[in-house]
């Protein structure tokens, strides 16, 4: 049944409650392709029982930008659904604020953060079907927001999906955001490709009949079966290392057999060769051998009647349903109760979760407790691995990693030296708080800040990064220096990033020695992988127009990259 057809049928369950909720609270808003909002939240339910995910979850997906969106608050939420479906939301509402604009090096970071935030898998399941649901509809957007959402599509949420086992539905959002990134690459393949891709449709259409009877005069009946495209964005994949040559390409299109059991599977596999010669080193037994992300299928290529290549993959149902819903395969049998914690649950767990289970450092345990305490290893599977670290949201949507119980001071100084020295205030998700208010993982955290302001010898108490606290520390010298009317002793630093080379050093102390300063510290700092080391330079004076003068010499060193200085 439909989350609508179940909405219609039964309004005062929790699905037909929140249904009307969420239409009432949406009402009068239109998507930019000019839908009523509600055939979003209703898509995004819709995906959520496909996926068949439990009453809460589909609930919380109908009610998942109530809160953003409509005039609903968070309290009310809670208020006429309870905890567990506010709860849901408000994760989705967090991860909604991120946005990925694709900062090299940060994605990692980023997709921690999501599995931080989400705290409860049913969160990351929701935000999936939400975001499959919007790629479907991004070409009413502008360009500019069509790409960022892509990139962060392909980047972030296909890789998360592909993670949690979700193979389909991470090739699917792959698929969809290609074109967006790839517009160029996406033309040549329709150009080239889609009149091959409906010739070999055409020929798999017409083997198929025959090979219902191969395989029924051997007594074997599929229980279901279809045909797979190769997507465009795999597809692209895989013609780069072939040449862009699309008749080199034997899987474009494959016919896909699902049988009861496993022995099913090997017999038709033995029976389809015995009619059509398999292609050398084209029969692959991932049952026997699974993919390293525990993909499990029979694939062979014959040459088929006409003399044409013919792909065929067979597998279970079982199989089938965790390529396309992955831990969600395994999610729905603790809530509809259908299937017990088995040999293939452990599996899953034990493989294909490898990911998941390192970043939770989740300890292994012996299986019969597992079976005997499904409840409590369920428990074990919110995530809650970033014990110590948090993660937090600039207003921009950039991501910030901090130790726990960081403050807003800390999170300023993060920003820039400025926006710590200059914080006079913070908002976090929107609302004022102090300035040592402890900041959670998720939160949008906003600076206020006051130009030329110094800092608070206060914040020294609560700041929890030693980056904010040094910082802190200059500006308060500098503030003394200033309310003091003379010039304090002290110290600068210089530093440089350079490329490396012998006898670097060597010159870079002649030129500040030969200016007659004492060099009192030298630091260098290899950065990983490259040839580039950064130096620090610590210098006993404080003459500004001294180290200007050595400043503009050490510019002249052709190694030298990047130079600055600052007063310690
Ligand atoms: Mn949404």
């Amino acid at each position: 049944m439909t989350v609508k057809e179940t909405a219609q049928k039964n309004p005062q369950s929790l699905t037909g409650r929140a249904y009307a909720f969420a239409e009432r609270a949406h009402a009068g808003q239109m998507r930019k392709s000019g839908d009523p909002y509600f055939t979003h939240l209703l898509a995004t339910a819709e995906t959520l029982e496909r996926w068949r995910m439990d009453e809460a979850t589909i609930a919380a997906g109908l009610l998942h930008d109530v809160v953003e969106d409509t005039a609903v608050t968070a309290e009310e939420l809670k208020k006429a659904f309870g905890d567990e479906i506010a709860f849901l939301v408000d994760g989705v509402t967090k991860l909604s604020r991120i946005k990925y604009r694709g900062a090299e090096g940060k994605v990692e970071n980023l997709r921690k953060m999501i599995m931080a935030i989400s705290q409860d898998l049913r969160v990351l399941f929701i935000k999936l079907a939400d975001r499959l649901h919007n790629m479907k509809t991004l070409s009413p957007l502008p360009p500019p927001k069509q790409k960022r959402i892509a990139l962060e599509t392909s980047e972030v949420y296909a890789a998360i999906a592909y993670r949690l086992g979700m193979w389909e539905l991470s090739g699917e959002l792959q698929d969809l955001a290609f074109p967006y990134l790839y517009p160029t690459e996406y033309k040549w393949l329709e150009a080239h490709v889609s009149d091959e891709y409906e010739t070999r449709r055409k020929y798999l259409e017409a083997i198929k009949p025959q090979l219902e009877i191969i395989l029924k005069n051997a007594k074997l009946k599929p229980v279901g079966s279809d045909f797979r495209a190769k997507r465009y964005y795999s597809l692209y994949q895989k013609l780069k290392r072939n040449d862009m040559d699309v008749s080199r390409i034997y899987d474009l299109i494959a016919l896909r057999l699902i049988f009861s059991t496993v022995p099913e599977c090997y017999a038709a596999l033995g029976v389809i060769h015995q009619h059509w010669i398999p292609l050398p080193g084209r029969i692959k037994d991932y049952i026997a051998m699974p993919k390293a992300n525990n993909y499990q299928s029979l694939h062979t290529t014959v040459i088929g009647p006409d003399g044409k290549y013919l792909e065929i993959q067979l597998r279970t149902r079982e199989m089938h349903e965790e390529s396309e819903f992955g831990l969600a395969a395994h999610w729905l049998y603790k809530e509809r109760g259908s299937g017990t914690y088995g040999a293939a649950w452990r599996k899953k767990i034990a493989t294909n979760l490898t990911w998941l289970k390192q970043l939770r450092g989740w300890r292994e345990r012996k299986p019969e407790e597992k079976d005997k305490n499904p409840k409590e290893f369920l428990e074990s599977m919110k995530i809650d691995f970033f014990k110590d670290w948090i993660f937090v949201i600039t207003p921009k949507g950039d991501v910030l990693d901090l130790p726990e119980s960081a403050t807003p001071i800390d999170f300023a100084y993060h920003i820039h030296t400025e926006v710590g020295d200059g914080a006079i205030g913070a908002r976090v998700n929107g609302k004022i708080v102090p300035l040592n208010h402890k900041l959670a993982s998720g939160d949008m955290v906003e600076i206020l800040i006051q130009k030329g302001k110094k800092p608070s010898e206060d914040w020294l108490k609560f700041v929890k990064t030693s980056m904010a606290r040094d910082h802190i520390r200059v500006g308060l010298r500098d503030k003394r220096t200033i309310a003091g009317g003379r010039r304090a002793p002290s110290r600068i630093e210089i530093r440089l990033a350079a490329q490396n080379r012998i006898g670097l050093i060597k010159d870079v102390s002649h030129v500040i020695s030969r200016s007659h300063i004492q060099i009192i510290s030298f630091h260098s700092t290899d950065q990983k992988g490259s040839h580039f080391s950064v130096y620090r330079i610590e210098c006993a004076t404080t003459d500004k127009n001294k180290i200007e003068k050595i400043i503009l010499k050490l510019k002249k060193i052709k190694e030298v990259r990047e130079i600055g200085y600052r007063i310690i």
